[in-house]
């Protein structure tokens, strides 16, 4: 019998071990009230961390503190509640990774920037953005504007630059080794990016001495555990560099599920700005968090009609593998 009692103790201590070393996460910005879109990739997420089992963690990235605006925090956790969802750590429950408000934290980010620092990784650059739109050698473009060429890396000209900029305060940036990163995303399937020819030496700290969404997220997902971040397909262009980012502070690679982005009837992306797919509306309409919940989970084939259950109700007909393979189905190609 105490041989058995023993055993059986020892299984669970090494399940609360497994569901320790793993933790999922959704991390919104308090920028407004979060859209269908949003809750969608929350409520993904939610499954996702209680599928896995593993501990789910809500981070609320409230960084960028001009565009927080007041009361957008305490209305997203009421409106995760109210859709039904939950979190074991968060910025209304506590936890041993707190705090969970990045505005928070900014002292972790000052030792991680102060480690790149050390390593001789980072180097303050003074140009503006119409120097780096009219460097003739900036080749390339993506999503969020050109390529930076480099300028600042050379002492030498970043003197220059400094002396022409006297007013200007510097920005930080990480200076990408000529390197392409591939990763499996569990979504997506395979990525690769050549982090000198497609993303540049990006910013890190900027200059308004914030520092950047790239190097507050990797700390944050770093300190906090998580194994598996979910989050929406824009983010994709932004996961090698901070692939670059885990291997240069130290910390594990998580695995990255993005996800496919809600759009409207005419295809277009939901925005925060024009509200037509927010929540309130759906609300003022008589829906119950349980149609939302199904609408949502309907526009993503993880049921095979529009019907209304609970997320519970949802969870416990799904499987981790199930939740996986209609999100790739879901997936543009
Ligand atoms: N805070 C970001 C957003 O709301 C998400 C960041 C992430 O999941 O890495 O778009």
């Amino acid at each position: 019998m105490a041989i058995l009692a023993h055993y059986k103790l020892t299984i669970q201590i090494h399940a609360y071990q497994r569901y320790k070393t793993m933790s999922g996460r959704y991390a919104p910005s308090p920028s407004g009230p979060l859209h269908l879109g949003n809750l969608r990739t929350a409520l993904i997420a939610w499954l996702q961390a209680r599928l896995a089992p593993m501990p789910f963690i809500l981070r609320m990235e409230d960084l960028d503190l001009p565009r927080v605006k007041s009361g957008s925090s305490e209305q997203i956790i009421a409106d995760l509640h109210w859709l039904g969802l939950d979190w074991d750590e968060g910025p209304d429950v506590c936890g041993p990774a707190a705090p969970y408000n990045q505005s928070a934290r900014t002292s972790y980010y000052q030792q991680a920037f102060d480690q790149l620092l050390d390593k001789g990784v980072i180097y303050p650059c003074y140009c503006s953005r119409k120097d780096i739109q009219q460097a003739a050698s900036a080749p390339h473009s993506h999503e969020h504007g050109p390529i930076y060429p480099g300028t600042c890396r050379d002492p030498q000209v970043r003197a220059e630059m400094e002396q022409r900029h006297p007013d200007k305060a510097a920005a930080w940036r990480y200076r990408v080794p000529a390197r392409t990163i591939t990763f499996e995303d569990q979504v997506v399937g395979s990525v690769s990016q050549t982090l000198n020819r497609e993303v540049g030496d990006f910013v890190i700290k900027r200059a308004d001495a914030l520092f950047a969404y790239q190097l507050a997220v990797v700390v944050d997902d770093g300190m906090m555990g998580i194994t598996d971040v979910v989050r929406g397909a824009d983010l994709l262009d932004s996961t090698a560099r901070q692939i670059e980012l885990f291997e240069a502070l130290g910390y594990p690679v998580p695995n990255f599920w993005h996800v496919p982005l809600m759009v409207d009837e005419a295809g277009a992306r939901l925005s925060k700005r024009d509200g037509a797919d927010s929540l309130e509306l759906w609300r003022q309409q008589g829906k119950s968090a349980e149609a939302v919940i199904g609408h949502l989970a309907f526009t993503i084939g993880l049921i095979d009609e529009a019907q209304s259950l609970s997320a519970h109700e949802l969870l416990q007909g799904l499987t981790l593998d199930g939740l996986r393979r209609s999100l790739i189905a879901a997936t543009p190609p």
